[in-house]
């Protein structure tokens, strides 16, 4: 077959979330060709991304090593503050808009959450507020109710972003602007 390393960089990028057979093309025809250099770099990157990237013991979140930046940040871990997402990528969306001050915890599935790990935390970082930056859905909700019943007995304030976040949207197709909006406007439940 011609071209047979080509049509396999093709195929490898369309598997690419948001990637689709244009983009994919275009892509490759830019690494295969027209930037060599690049595409090294970004063949290493990836590689070098694989290998050391993993999610934080402590909150989930992406981890350079056991543990993430955050969780190494005395400033951070004692905020009082803990935001609860549902998925590790939440959180590098609400750091970039630069409106979070405290730690994270990253729940991705109701029936294995580390209740444990997360009770652990807001002991030992003295948390007096949960905030739940979950985009709106009936799932969600369900989720903040049975998260909010298990830790009842932890004299906690819970709130949850919600102005102009429209139901079922991620966070990531959010701007930055409603973001902050939705965390400073959050409502206490
Ligand atoms: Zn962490």
């Amino acid at each position: 077959m011609k071209n047979k390393s080509f049509t396999l960089l093709i195929e490898q990028l369309e598997q690419i979330p948001s990637i689709g057979k244009k983009s994919a093309n275009k892509i490759a025809y830019t690494l295969a060709l027209e930037n060599k250099i690049l595409a090294l770099n970004l063949a290493n990157c990836i590689e070098n991304a694989v290998q050391n990237i993993q999610q934080c013991e402590i909150c989930g979140g992406i981890a350079e090593g056991k543990i993430c930046e955050i969780c190494e940040d005395d400033t951070r871990l004692y905020s009082g503050m803990l935001c609860i997402v549902s998925n590790p990528k939440d959180i590098l969306i609400i750091e970039e808009a630069n409106i979070f001050s405290g730690i994270y915890f990253v729940v991705d599935d109701a029936k294995r959450i580390d209740f444990e790990g997360l009770r652990a935390n807001i002991k030992l970082y003295n948390i007096q507020e949960i905030i739940f930056a979950f985009s709106p859905s009936l799932m969600s909700d369900a989720m903040i109710l049975f998260i909010e019943d298990k830790l009842k007995d932890e004299k906690l304030i819970f709130s949850k972003i919600a102005q102009g976040i429209p139901t079922g949207v991620g966070l990531d197709n959010i701007d930055r602007l409603s973001l902050t909006r939705a965390l400073e406007g959050r409502a206490k439940i």
